[in-house]
């Protein structure tokens, strides 16, 4: 059983669909990436899954499942957000208050999400949890301020936080797009690395493909709020059979492609019936005005040959 189970999840707002049917089973020690453009539809999952969607946005699902705990409402995603899945904020700068040390933030974690009453033991583990995200002096940094922290420090310290009340499941959203090449190179390991040694089940949400390739194990490539293609990632990034999968990979600057693929995502009002990447589709006939089903990970009516 994965530790998360998620079928059929639609978010909308009071006249618009952002995001339907998505589905997937996510286990321990595992990544998962969920790729595509921006207003895909990627970021509003994730935060569905954690129930922090903004006022005027709501979530419904046919069936999900964290941690063996069925969920059904956003009151009890709520109940396990930060002690069984918890979301890494995408601006760490942001996240922190700039009054606060570090250790200080962290502490709260441990003490009202985590439960730890004793000082010595929040002391402890905070100390333990700075040292496994790669300060190698948590002495130090626990007591200074964000403001006095690099860029990628942050992210770390924001990373600590999060931690703290060792979920099993962890949601980030595009963590290295602040980051410069070294730094992304170091999170995407570190990450990679968390996954392994807690066992946590990763779901890793991203623009950035050589990203998603560096780390993840399956793939979830979304379009226009729907799943055009998943898989496991090797499979699926090695010979895509969605038309957009393969535009995006085909079009991937870290390869050296400069080829951007033609057009961009319909606007919510402007989606074509059917298949929604039509406009943009050179393989797209009449049978494509019906919305394909999601067949063994595809939905497509012409998909690209198996390579
Ligand atoms: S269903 Fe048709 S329009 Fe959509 S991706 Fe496949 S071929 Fe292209």
């Amino acid at each position: 059983m994965g530790l998360v189970e998620l079928e059929a999840l639609e978010v909308r707002t009071s006249d618009a669909v952002l995001v339907e049917g998505l589905s997937f089973t996510l286990e321990a020690h595992r990544i998962l990436a969920v790729v595509g453009e921006s207003g895909s539809g990627k970021t509003v999952s994730a935060l569905a899954l954690c129930g922090l969607l903004p006022p005027g946005v709501a979530a419904r699902w046919r069936a999900l499942t964290i941690a063996g705990t069925p969920v059904a409402t956003s009151a009890d995603l709520a109940a396990l957000r930060g002690r069984v899945i918890a979301a890494m904020p995408q601006d760490a700068s942001a996240a922190l208050d700039p009054l606060m040390r570090i250790g200080a933030l962290i502490d709260e974690v441990l003490e009202h999400v985590a439960g730890l009453e004793s000082a010595a033991e929040r002391t402890s583990r905070r100390r333990s949890l700075l040292s496994e995200v790669g300060f190698s002096e948590p002495f130090a940094v626990e007591r200074l301020f964000p403001h006095q922290l690099s860029g990628g420090m942050r992210q770390r310290a924001v990373l600590a936080a999060t931690l703290a009340a060792n979920p099993s499941v962890l949601l980030v959203d595009e963590p290295t797009t602040a980051l410069d090449a070294a730094l992304r190179t170091n999170v995407l390991a570190l990450f990679k690395e968390l996954a392994q040694r807690r066992g946590l089940a990763l779901l890793f949400i991203t623009h950035d493909l050589a990203a998603a390739e560096a780390i993840a194990d399956d793939v979830i490539v979304v379009y226009a709020g729907r799943v055009a293609e998943a898989g496991a990632l090797t499979k699926v990034f090695g010979a895509p059979r969605h038309p957009y999968t393969a535009g995006l990979l085909a079009a991937r600057l870290d390869r050296g492609n400069s080829r951007a693929m033609a057009g961009s995502i319909p606007a919510l009002g402007d989606r074509p019936v059917g298949c929604r990447f039509q406009p943009r589709c050179a393989r797209a006939s009449p049978a494509c005005a019906q919305q394909p089903p999601l067949t063994v990970g595809i939905a497509c009516h012409h998909p690209l040959e198996p390579s």
